[in-house]
């Protein structure tokens, strides 16, 4: 019998828990869902025009898929549409059932561990302070081509940690039981290895 094994993965933007998250996936073999890209895809569709609550009650999986979900503009977006609670419910089914999914499933966000999967088998969270954070991601978007400035990248960070940690619904915050490893010092490899420690523990 194939048994479920549910990880939760939880911390703020370019905290490290999108590389850590496939990492631990890759080394349990289990599946990997980034829910931020489900966020990303409804805001996508609302700056094309569409209204929020029914771009995520027809989100497909197509959608997940297209192309621009990264940028800084639809991050924006996504923590904007990601405040109102009609589309956090269009969401959470699809997110619970892929955490119950037979061979074992890690999902990475804001809100696994605390409001989809409270009941999940391991949970961390994963941060960093809001300086190293936009670092790694002024390094990115450079090596993508952007010509964006650290100021900028710094000031988008943290308002997109202002509006998730001070939401209503779901607010990001480590769940009670979580494990938080703070990857501001540690090197990926180092995060990674910490993360399979915690979770090990969790399995026995
Ligand atoms: O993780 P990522 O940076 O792709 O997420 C984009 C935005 O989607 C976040 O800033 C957050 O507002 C929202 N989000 C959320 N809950 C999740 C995942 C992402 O509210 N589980």
């Amino acid at each position: 019998m194939t048994t479920s094994f549910t990880i939760a993965i939880d911390g703020p933007a370019a905290a490290g828990k999108g590389t850590i998250s496939k990492a631990v996936a890759k080394h349990f073999g289990f599946a990997h869902l980034d829910t931020g890209l489900l966020y990303r895809a409804v805001g996508a569709k609302v700056l094309v025009g569409e209204k929020p609550v029914e771009a995520a009650q027809d989100l497909t999986a197509e959608d997940l898929q297209a192309d621009g979900l990264r940028t800084a503009e639809v991050a924006q977006a996504a923590s904007k549409v990601a405040v109102i609670g009609e589309v956090r419910q269009a969401l959470v089914d699809f997110q619970r059932s892929f955490a119950r999914r037979a061979g074992g499933a890690v999902l990475d966000g804001r809100d696994i561990g605390t409001v989809i999967c409270p009941d999940a088998d391991a949970k961390l969270f994963v941060t960093a302070s809001p300086e190293v954070r936009a670092e790694r991601r002024y390094k990115e978007l450079r090596e993508a081509g952007s010509d964006s400035d650290f100021e900028t990248v710094l000031a988008d960070v943290k308002a997109r940690d202002e509006r998730d940690m001070n939401r209503a619904e779901a607010p990001l915050k480590p769940a009670v039981d979580a494990v938080v490893i703070d990857t501001s010092d540690l090197s990926i490899e180092a995060a990674v290895a910490a993360a399979i420690v915690a979770i090990k523990e969790k399995q026995s």
